[in-house]
């Protein structure tokens, strides 16, 4: 029998090429889309692998974005739609991440109803972004599961960039629902939502300069100096090989069909990260960044919402890894990778 062939949207993002790892790994096909011949290649030099080939897509929020990547793959039987704007790299909320996010859904959504009949699974990579704000997330008599939304209106999502996001994956997200509802098409659809993800890159090479938005947040913290405040950053996290293997979850498990799947190990603080680079990587830190007040980081956790999610674990079968794991493995990679930290 014929391997199956993925379609995944955004190939060269953070979380994507460990996705594309995976689906190799597990002897897929991939189609990816990049936004240029060289970015293709280059990820292609990286998987080194026949079974990874790539289409060119722009712009995700160009009409007709998906459409002659998908007419010149009639193979391709799953869709993951992973592409996003994920930066905060921006002039205006509206036109920079709003409209790519929710046309560029609809965009991918089109172009199966149009030119992949035989696509019978697609999977979104929405975010805990669309189910709780941060105005609710940080009040601790809160609980948010996988049936949670994020309120957030188009309105508040044009004011700044973190309204923007928010928006972003709210508006993009309940498009495909909306469309699922409205068209009833062949395809079942699952959606991943995941927490603020970390963990190393998936080509060690890549583990150098600025990262994606949400690795830099690891990464950021041995930019730090001795005297420096310990940043107020605190959320959820998980580990971006959990993250991208509920991708393939989502799309192999029967359970998954018309369900989010909330990817979330743990809560996280700055203060916990600095503690845990501060005990693992004291000959190269000490003395250099921060220390803080190790062991605070649980006070302020206490103040965040609590996430049940644990109709998402019954459905991943295991445990998702941990924060000392994702940080020691993405910190390892950026020294193996540069000589220092
Ligand atoms: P990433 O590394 O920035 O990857 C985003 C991908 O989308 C890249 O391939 C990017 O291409 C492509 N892309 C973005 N805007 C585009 C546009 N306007 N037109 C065409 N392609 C575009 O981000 P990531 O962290 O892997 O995120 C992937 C998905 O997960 C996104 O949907 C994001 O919202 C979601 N997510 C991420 C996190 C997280 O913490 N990382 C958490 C929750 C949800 P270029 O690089 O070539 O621009």
């Amino acid at each position: 029998m014929a391997a199956t062939s993925v379609f995944v949207s955004g190939a060269t993002g953070y979380i994507a090429q460990h996705v594309i790892l995976q689906l190799i790994a597990k002897g897929y096909k991939v189609v990816g889309t990049v936004r240029s011949t060289e970015k293709g290649e280059d990820l292609k030099k990286k998987l080194k692998s026949d079974n990874f080939t790539y289409e060119i897509v722009k712009e995700l929020g160009t009409v007709g974005a998906f459409d002659e990547a998908l007419k010149a793959h009639p193979e391709v039987t799953v869709f993951l739609h992973t592409a996003s704007p994920f930066h905060f790299n921006i002039t205006d909320p509206e036109k920079d991440l709003l409209i790519p996010a929710v046309e560029g859904t609809k965009n991918a959504l089109s172009a199966i109803a149009t030119y992949g009949p035989q696509i019978k699974k697609m999977v979104v990579t929405s975010s805990y972004a669309a189910i709780a704000h941060y105005d609710v997330d940080t009040v601790s008599s809160n609980t948010f599961t996988e049936d949670s939304w994020n309120s957030v209106t188009w309105e508040k999502s044009k004011g700044n960039m973190f309204d923007g996001y928010y928006g972003s994956k709210t508006f993009a997200e309940k498009a495909a629902w909306d469309f699922v509802k409205e068209n009833k098409p062949n395809f079942t659809l699952s959606v991943v939502n995941p927490v603020y993800v970390f963990g190393p890159q998936a080509f060690a090479s890549d583990a150098t300069g600025t990262l994606n938005t949400s690795a830099e947040v690891i990464s950021s913290i041995l930019k730090l100096k001795s005297d420096d405040e310990v940043p107020s950053d605190s959320g959820a996290f998980i580990d971006v090989r959990d993250a991208a293997e509920a991708h393939l979850v989502a799309f192999e498990n029967k359970d998954a069909e018309g369900k989010r799947l909330l990817v979330s190990e743990a809560r996280f603080t700055s203060q916990e990260i600095l503690d845990i680079v501060n005990e693992n990587f004291a000959e190269y830190v000490k003395g250099r960044i921060p220390v803080g007040v190790p062991g605070s980081g649980a006070e302020k956790i206490k103040t965040l919402a609590k996430i049940d999610n644990s109709k998402t674990r019954k459905i991943i079968g295991h445990d998702f890894i941990g924060l000392k794991k994702t940080v020691v493995d993405a910190i390892q990679q950026i020294l193996d990778t540069n000589g220092s930290i």
